[in-house]
Parts: structure tokens; C-alpha cells; sequence
């Protein structure tokens, strides 16, 4: 069952995603070569806890840290580690923060240093996946409409759609139902109604789309060792249209500055 919000637990999760994405948005600030990526992991902890709120993915079934930190061929779900991000890496970081009972989800790969023109477009281009997928979180539309929105513009571009993993609605949980993939067709699955969240996130890789988890049970891995791109966002659906809880504004910026006494 698709849970609706109602207004005030959406000002919660609006609250729990602004907080998310301004500790997402320090962290890539942070990235640069030779930072390992569990000092990434241990300042996203201390900016979550700061903030008031838990670090979602900490014991979640289990997970043993507050980022997810996968790297070039790895799609989601890596360990941070004492590797030391290097010149040409991608960077793809997924972490969430509970606050006040309300969960806010997000993701995005980075580049690291000077890194080839191929990768940057694979990036410039899931980013655009997901700008495309948020406009189809509209009362009225279906769930095939988000997943093709991520398809139709990733394989126009030649890359291939992880179908493994999966978006999913949000809460007071982290995954709730439904699920949504970021693949469909249009006007089929769940009609979107006005007060679902959802947090979509598209993994586009540049050879196939089959995967493989490590050793350690966690890490996905693509099948082949080419690499992929994650990115995502927290979106409710509103009557004013898709709202993204995890969008850090120049206004949101601002006020956390001034906050801060700077
Ligand atoms: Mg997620």
C-alpha cells in the first residue's frame, strides 16, 4: 500500500530532506583526491547527528556505516574504506538522515580531480535522467511514466539501466512501497497521487546493466568492471506539483549560513 503524507508530516520530511541535502552538498565539497572515503563517511555521520537527526543507513539491515561510498564500477551500496579517492574516480555517495521520525534520501556521483570527458557525460546524464523523472511526479501520472522518463533518456544516450535496484516510496521508513523502477512504460503501474514521496534514483552504466554483489554482501558491482552512475532525490508530490525535499536552493543555502553566524 502507497502511504499519502499529510501536511504536517510533510513538513517533516521536509525537514529531514533539507538536512540531507546540505550534508551532501559539505561532503562533495570534500572530495578531492587522496580523502578516503571513510573520512567522508565520518563527517557525514557528524553532520547528520548535528543536525539533530540518525544516520538512516547506520545498522540498517545491518549496514555498518552512515554513507553508502561506491567507487567507478561499483553502483551502490559500497563500504567506505580506507581507499583514498584518486585522480579520474567517480564518486558515488548515498545517505540518508532520520529526523524527528521522518526519513530524507539522496545520492549523486562526483567526480574526483580531472576526470575523462566519457565520465562526465555519463554523470551530466543521469542528472538529467532524474530532472526528467522528477517531472512526471505529478498527480495523475503513473509510476511508468518516472521509469521511462530515466530510460528513454539513458538509452538514447547508449547507456544501460540497472533493473536490480530500485527507487521506492519514503517515510517514517526508508523504503516503503512502492517500488519504483527506472524502467516502465507510460501511463501503466500505480496512478501518483498528491501527498506520496518518493525517492527516485536513477543507476545508469556504460556497458551492461547486469550486477554483482561482493564478497562482503553489500557491494553491487556492474557485471563487466565499466563503470555507473547513481544519482537521487527525496520529491513529494504536491498540488503545486513535484516539490524536491533534497534540492539544496541558493535560499536554503543562505539561511544555513546566516544560522551559522557567518
Ligand atoms: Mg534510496
Amino acid at each position: 500500500m502507497i502511504i499519502g503524507k499529510s501536511r504536517k508530516e510533510l513538513e517533516k520530511m521536509r525537514a529531514a530532506g533539507r538536512l540531507i541535502g546540505l550534508v551532501r552538498e559539505e561532503l562533495r565539497g570534500m572530495v578531492v583526491p587522496g580523502i578516503t572515503t571513510l573520512e567522508l563517511d565520518r563527517a557525514a555521520e557528524k553532520m547528520i547527528r548535528d543536525g539533530g537527526a540518525l544516520p538512516t543507513f547506520k545498522g540498517y539491515h545491518g549496514f555498518p556505516y552512515s554513507i553508502c561510498a561506491s567507487v567507478n564500477e561499483q553502483i551502490v551500496h559500497g563500504f567506505p574504506s580506507n581507499y583514498k579517492l584518486k585522480d579520474g574516480d567517480i564518486f558515488s555517495m548515498d545517505l540518508g538522515a532520520t529526523l524527528a521520525g521522518f526519513v530524507g534520501d539522496t545520492a549523486t556521483t562526483i567526480p574526483v580531480g580531472q576526470v575523462s570527458e566519457d565520465l562526465l557525460q555519463m554523470i551530466r546524464v543521469a542528472d538529467e535522467c532524474l530532472e526528467r523523472a522528477i517531472e512526471q511526479c505529478r498527480a495523475g501520472r503513473h509510476l511508468g511514466d518516472i521509469g521511462w522518463a530515466v530510460q528513454e533518456h539513458a538509452e538514447r544516450h547508449g547507456y544501460s539501466i540497472v533493473r536490480d535496484y530500485v527507487g521506492h516510496g519514503i517515510g517514517r521508513k526508508m523504503h516503503e512501497d512502492p517500488q519504483i523502477p527506472n524502467y516502465g512504460t507510460p501511463g501503466k503501474g500505480a496512478k501518483i497521487k498528491n501527498g506520496y514521496v518518493f525517492a527516485v534514483e536513477p543507476m545508469i552504466n556504460l556497458g551492461t546493466h547486469q550486477t554483482k554483489a561482493l564478497a562482503d554482501g553489500w557491494t553491487v558491482v556492474t557485471l563487466d568492471g565499466k563503470p555507473s552512475v547513481h544519482c537521487e532525490h527525496t520529491i513529494a508530490v504536491t498540488e503545486e506539483g513535484p516539490e524536491v525535499l533534497t534540492r539544496v536552493t541558493q535560499e536554503v543555502r543562505q539561511e544555513q549560513l546566516q544560522a551559522a553566524g557567518v
